[in-house]
Formats: structure tokens, sequence, C-alpha cells
């Protein structure tokens, strides 16, 4: 037991190092040791940690207005940041929902959706449709349109059952299928299931664009969207893209989606939405919804105390801009390119390496017992665990996670740098990975 502390996340009794400082791609904790962030925490710090600029406007802020209420006035750094992002987005999502972090914005999307078919007098259309081994936050209602079973365990029944489809996971597809001659039977399941339950109860679909904390940055077939769009318009349903994760350039692209050639509906940010400077959450919202809430009998009824904090907004407008003057999106493409070619050379003939993925500086490796056939771990021996830890005390940090498969078994990591990271931060970075892969075998071995 931890005597010392008041504070209760998992248990009471795991302890923690105390954080003191961080600084680009390291943080130090109060004994003096360095630790490389090489995942933002839970791919949140974007832009690296203690950067001026943000800081200084983030005081600045404060010296003008701590916090008014929405429901009272607006602020100008919301009204700044909701336009650089109406800029930024993909043709149409021209409004910006703010709240205070992923779920809040996953939440605002699946009531927005609901209210949506409210107002073009379709009440009975309520069902969010999601997929299997996705993450959409830990509210009950985002916990239930996810497909992540361990986190959803404890729960069970949720609130609400939804209907869950599969997931675009080529390393092992679901259908058994061959990604370069398949037929996109896991875009078609959705179709299935819209069926299945009726077109008329259908909301809208929700789905990571590239599956983040429960699947290690699993890209999807090259038409996987596009097939997703045309099932979506042709029953009515909403798309919603959970860039919780992948949004504002941590994929090499403003958005993950746009990669896909497809625009949704709603987008869901958080995390690198303001790299954690503060926390932020948005849900954009594309025109044609918004427009339904023109008539002042008619609206959007929902809302939060914190959303538009004129300091979160500050943060992200300062982080948005400090990102175009540093060119950060490009950069995160060009140094995810170095990141992924490291990775390969280091660890493609790997026995427990099963496969490397993802796109810009968001890259997952997922490990197995056996590469010929995929077998993985026991989920008892907990190698994705045990490697964090490793990686941890040898001064890396890495995201790692497990339950991929049927909710029990599968282990990965996911690898995601802030954008300032050096090409020989990231030599350092493999190195130290392969380090602790290699001495988590061996510890599992004896
Ligand atoms: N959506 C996705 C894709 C996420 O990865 C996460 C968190 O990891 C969330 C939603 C929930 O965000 P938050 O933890 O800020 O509530």
């Amino acid at each position: 037991m931890n005597e010392e502390t008041h504070v209760f996340y998992r248990n009471p009794f795991t302890v923690y190092p105390v954080i003191a400082r961080g600084e680009g791609a390291y943080l130090f904790d109060k004994k003096g040791k360095r630790y490389m962030d090489a995942c933002g925490g839970a791919v949140v710090s974007a832009l690296g940690h203690g950067v001026p600029k943000v800081v200084e406007a983030l005081k600045a802020q404060l010296d003008s207005v701590e916090f008014a209420h929405t429901s009272q006035f607006t602020n100008t750094p919301q009204e700044e940041l909701a336009e650089l992002l109406a800029d930024l987005s993909p043709g149409g999502l021209n409004h910006a929902y703010f709240v205070s972090g992923g779920s809040e914005a996953v939440e605002s999307a699946i009531k927005m959706a609901r209210a949506y078919w409210v107002q073009m007098g379709r009440p009975e259309k309520w069902m969010v449709i999601g997929r299997e081994q996705s993450y959409h936050g830990n509210t009950l209602g985002a916990l239930a349109a996810g497909g992540n079973r361990w986190r959803r365990a404890l729960y069970e029944p949720m609130l609400y059952q939804r209907p869950r489809v599969s997931p675009c996971y080529c390393y092992r597809c679901p259908f058994d299928k061959d990604p370069a001659h398949c037929a996109l039977e896991c875009a078609d399941d959705l179709e299935r299931a819209i069926l299945e339950v009726g077109p008329e109860k259908v909301s809208a679909f929700i789905a990571e664009p590239i599956v983040g904390a429960t699947a290690g940055a699993l890209v999807p077939h090259e038409n996987y969207f596009r097939r997703i769009r045309e099932i979506c318009d042709r029953y009515d349903v909403l798309l919603i893209a959970d860039e919780v994760m992948t949004g504002l350039g941590r994929c090499g692209t403003w958005f993950a989606i746009k990669q896909f050639g497809v625009v949704p509906d709603m987008i869901c940010l958080a995390k690198g939405l303001a790299a954690g400077y503060v926390p932020i959450g948005a849900t954009l919202v594309h025109n044609h919804i918004v427009d339904t809430f023109h008539n002042r009998r008619n609206v959007f009824q929902h809302g939060h105390t914190y959303m538009g904090h004129p300091l979160a907004a500050a943060a992200g407008v300062a982080v948005i801009k400090y990102m175009q003057q540093h060119k950060l999106v490009e950069r995160s493409k060009k140094m995810g390119d170095e990141l992924m070619s490291r990775l390969r050379e280091a660890l493609h003939d790997h026995p427990h390496v099963g496969d490397i993925r993802g796109r810009g500086l968001f890259c997952g490796i997922e490990f197995v017992l056996d590469r010929a056939s995929k077998t993985p771990f026991e989920p008892e021996l907990g190698f994705h665990r045990i490697l964090g830890e490793t990686a941890f005390a040898n001064g890396l940090i890495i995201y790692p996670m497990g339950g991929t498969l049927d909710g029990r078994r599968g282990d990965h990591v996911l690898i995601a740098p802030p954008f300032v990271i050096t090409k020989a931060q990231i030599g350092r970075l493999v190195e130290l990975l392969v380090k602790s892969i290699d001495a988590t075998v061996d510890r599992l071995r004896d």
C-alpha cells in the first residue's frame, strides 16, 4: 500500500514516479530520471513538452479572462479555433462543438446524430453501429458504441446494446481473405448489420480512420471507407469519424480520414487538439446537420459546463498556429516514414514481431508467439504489460495494449512520439525498444 497517496485511479497501491518537467520529446521525474516520451502519454503530446509559445498564449489568456459560460458569452479563442478548424477540415465540416475531452466529443456526436434525425422527422433513427476492436471513450454511451471487450466487460449489460460489425483488420482478416484480392467483406458487414436491425432505426456508424488503442495503428484497406460511405448514404446513416487519436497531424495529414477519400458527417477530436497543454475536445459538424438547428425552437439539447473554455481554446489556437508555422504536419509524415523504416529494419525478422503498421507518427507493432501461424501469446503471460514496464525502466515510454483478438488475446504497442522528434532521437527510440523487447522475451523464457 502506498501510504503517501490519496489519489485513486486503478488501485491505491501502484506507485508512480513524480513528474517534474518536460522538454521536447523528453520527460524528467523528480529523481532526475529522463524518459523518452515515445507515445505522447496516450497519443496526446503532439508538439512535445514545454513549448514556450503555447505557455505564453495560456498566460496571456489568463491575464484577460479565465472563464465565462458559453450560455452567456462567446470568447475570442473559441471563435478563432472554430474558424481554423473549419479551414483545415474536409469540405463542409464548418462548425465546431467544443467539449473537454475525447469521450465527451463522442457522446456529443452520438447525441447530435440522434437530434439530427429528430429534426429530419425520423425520431425512430436512434441506434449507433460501431466496430469490434474499436475504442471511443469510457463514458457509458461511448463505451457502448465501442468494441473493446475488456474495457466493456465489467459494465455489461451496457445502457444501450448496439450492434457491432467486423473491423478492417487485414493482418488477421475476419473473413479469411487476402487483402490484395478481397471484396471488402468487412465493409459490407455494415450493410448486413443495418439490414438486420432495420435501416429505419440506425442513426450513425462510428469508426476510427486508423484504429488506435485497441488494435495498434490498424490501417484500413485503401477502399474500405469509400465503401462505408456508400453504404451509409444508401441507408441514410451518418458517418462519424473518431479522430480523437489520429486527428490534427498525427498520421501525416491534418485529418487521417482525408487519406481515404471520404468526407464524414462529423469528426471527433481531442488529444492532439491542444497537445496536452489543456484538456479539450471537439465535434466537428457538417453544414447539412447544423442547418437543421437553425430554427429557434429546435435547438441541439446538450452541453457541458466547461465547453468552449477560453483557456482550452487558447491552447488549441496556439498549438495549431505553431504546427502551421513549423510545418509539423509535414514533419509528422517525414519523421513517420523514418520511424517506420527504422522499425522495419530493426524488427522485420524478429521471431515475435508479427506486424508493423501505421501512418505518419502513429505506428503500431503486433507481437505474436509464432510468426508463421500468427499465434498470439497467452494473455496470462502479460507480454504487452511486461514490455511496457521494461521499456519504462529503460527510460522509454510506449503505449502497450492487449485484447485485440477475441477480447482476451493479442499484444501490441503504439509508438507515437511528438512531431518534433529528431532523426537521432528516432534512432535512440528504436534502440531502446529493441532492447526492451529482447529483455521481455528473455524474461518470459525464464
Ligand atoms: N476515441 C478514441 C479513438 C480514443 O483513442 C480515445 C482515448 O484514447 C477516446 C475516444 C476517449 O478520449 P478521452 O480519454 O479523452 O475521453
